[in-house]
């Protein structure tokens, strides 16, 4: 797939801001820091069109970007940020569920993790919740960059695991800094559009 238009179009704090114009939605959702921002600049292939944090979990909207003028990369917000309150987090645990529950036009969510680290609690539940919406997902390691090979193995075995991913499951590797993975994950992506 080439990428010849990609666009902010909408900030979402909730159902009413979504755009209308029924085009199919591909969501990324991950903790904060797992790389997300990063990871949608380097598929555009733009610098900063979504944010790089440089304080984790400052995003709290779920923005719609308009790729191609077909279909849109919606970045759900960065769950799992230490320093928020209770009450904030609750509030985006009901962003992100009620996006998931009721957006027809959702056709895969993009779970991202840090392929450094096992699978948080947050991380599980999250697929917990696209699951148990009967959402399509597909698992995104991220930084593999700052792996060896022998690491990255042993990480993906682990990762699966935790995740309890089955032979069906899609689980690709990814790393903005040296722009691995990036066609792999945009041919998936394809699929689902
Ligand atoms: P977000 O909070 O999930 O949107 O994460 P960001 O994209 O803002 O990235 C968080 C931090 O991880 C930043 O300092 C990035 O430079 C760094 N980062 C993101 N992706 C990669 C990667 O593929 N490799 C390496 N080494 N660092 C990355």
């Amino acid at each position: 797939m080439k990428i010849i238009k990609a666009e902010l179009e909408k900030v979402a704090v909730d159902q009413r801001q979504y755009p209308e114009d029924g085009r199919p939605e591909i969501a990324l959702a991950g903790r904060s820091n797992v790389g997300k921002s990063s990871l949608i600049n380097t598929l555009v292939n733009r610098k900063s069109l979504a944010r790089i944090s440089s304080t984790p979990g400052k995003t709290r909207t779920i923005n719609f970007y308009n790729i191609n003028d077909a279909f849109y990369f919606v970045d759900l917000p960065g769950y799992g940020y230490a320093k928020v309150s209770k009450e904030e987090k609750a509030k985006w645990g009901k962003m992100i569920e009620d996006y998931l529950n009721n957006r027809q036009q959702l056709r895969l969510v993009v779970l991202l993790v840090d392929s450094r680290h096992n699978p948080t609690d947050d991380d599980k539940l999250m697929l917990q919740y696209i699951r148990s919406s009967n959402k399509k997902v597909i698992v995104v390691m991220t930084k593999t960059d700052k792996l060896t090979r022998n690491e990255l193995n042993k990480n993906i075995n682990m990762i699966k695991k935790e995740l309890q991913l089955s032979s069906e499951d899609t689980l690709l590797q990814f790393s903005s800094l040296k722009k691995i993975g990036r066609e792999e994950l945009l041919n998936k992506i394809e699929q689902y559009i």
